[in-house]
């Protein structure tokens, strides 16, 4: 499909013909900040935010999350009665959500979705169910470093539409047929707007001025890296607040746990995170990562180490720098992960 353009005054129009079909979602400030929310006029969406506060992870893989209900019904044709919770009822669309954030959900599908026997339907349901239109950003903060990420400010990876907002109109790039369905009915752009769109492009990626070498990482082996003295300097000043791991779009950790009231109870999973000191805490009460040393390496490893060599290269990364900006005692991902390629 062709590029299209839809003039920014019709953005009214077009976002309430999409509610007919979708239940739609796009950054509108929220308590001063940039968050999520539900459209429901069309001059709150932000066109002009760094990313929001948090990432949109929640759509797919809520904070805490039902997964079955349970009834001990005291008869012994029965005995316990299970019931699934239900799918999602309605579809729904990310209007405006950034590039590195869609390529986060792409990389999650490498772990949620892997195969038929490994397929999180959870996960998977809301995956299908919903709609990622991006806003391709125009004007990356400093703590972006999405170019050494595999990613970029007008990457399409996971998306299936891209947006680039130029001015008082709005070019429309349909990616896949969600993408299609989203686009139809809006006019042809003209070569000079898709002109416009490439020059935006290029002004952004030179305005990310932040990098960080994975070459010698990939080189290196696990043991090497997991062995490297520079995690004697790393962990120190870290608080194991978790901060980094909640706000991060590619954090998947989580625990299940069944909660029970009298006869009846629920099967729920909760974010969990890999600074907790319980996190991998076994029934015997060994924990293999009880220092914070081992607990700060594994956040970083796994992103980018254990991730590449599982994932065929892809890293548990998308340079949104929101742990940068918001760790409390400044710990940079961007100098770790140059400290272990150095
Ligand atoms: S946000 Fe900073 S202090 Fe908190 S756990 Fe992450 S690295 Fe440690
Ligand atoms: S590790 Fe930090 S920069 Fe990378 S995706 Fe997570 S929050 Fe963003």
């Amino acid at each position: 499909m062709a590029d299209k353009i839809l003039a920014k005054d019709k953005l009214g129009d077009f976002l309430g013909k999409l509610q007919a079909d979708y239940e739609v979602y796009a950054p509108q400030e929220v308590e001063g900040k940039p968050q999520w929310a539900p459209v429901e006029e069309s001059d709150k969406v932000l066109w002009d935010f760094s990313n929001t506060h948090t990432s949109p992870k929640d759509f797919f893989f809520p904070q805490t999350e039902i997964m079955m209900r349970f009834k001990n019904v005291q008869d012994h044709e029965n005995g316990m009665v299970m019931e699934a919770e239900p799918p999602l009822a309605n579809k729904r669309l990310l209007f405006n959500i950034r590039p590195c954030d869609a390529k986060a959900f792409q990389v999650l599908d490498l772990i949620f979705v892997q195969d038929e026997m490994t397929n999180d339907l959870f996960w998977k349901d809301k995956r299908d169910k919903t709609t990622l239109v991006g806003l391709a950003c125009s004007d990356p903060c400093p703590s972006c470093f999405c170019t050494s990420m595999n990613c970029g400010p007008a990457s399409t990876t996971g998306l299936d539409a891209l947006v680039f907002d130029l001015g008082d109109k709005l070019l429309v790039r349909a990616l896949t047929e969600k993408g299609e369905a989203v686009a139809e009915g809006l006019d042809d752009a003209a070569e000079a707007d898709q002109a416009a769109a490439e020059e935006q492009t290029k002004a952004a990626e030179a305005q990310i001025s932040s990098s960080v070498g994975m070459d010698k990482v990939n080189e290196r082996s696990v043991m090497e890296l997991y062995e490297a003295g520079m995690w004697d300097r790393v962990y120190e000043n870290c608080l194991n607040c978790g901060t980094c791991t909640y706000v991060c779009p590619t954090c998947h950790c989580f625990d299940i746990q069944d909660e029970t009231q009298g006869e009846s109870g629920r099967r729920v999973r909760n974010w969990d995170n890999c600074m907790s000191w319980l996190f991998t805490m076994h029934g015997t009460g060994h924990n293999p990562r009880g220092a914070k040393k081992d607990r700060v390496r594994q956040r970083f490893m796994h992103k980018f180490k254990y991730i590449p060599v599982k994932r065929d290269g892809e890293i548990g990364c998308v340079g949104c720098g929101r742990c940068v900006l918001l760790c409390p005692v400044n710990i940079d991902v961007r100098r770790v992960v140059n400290d272990m390629n150095a």
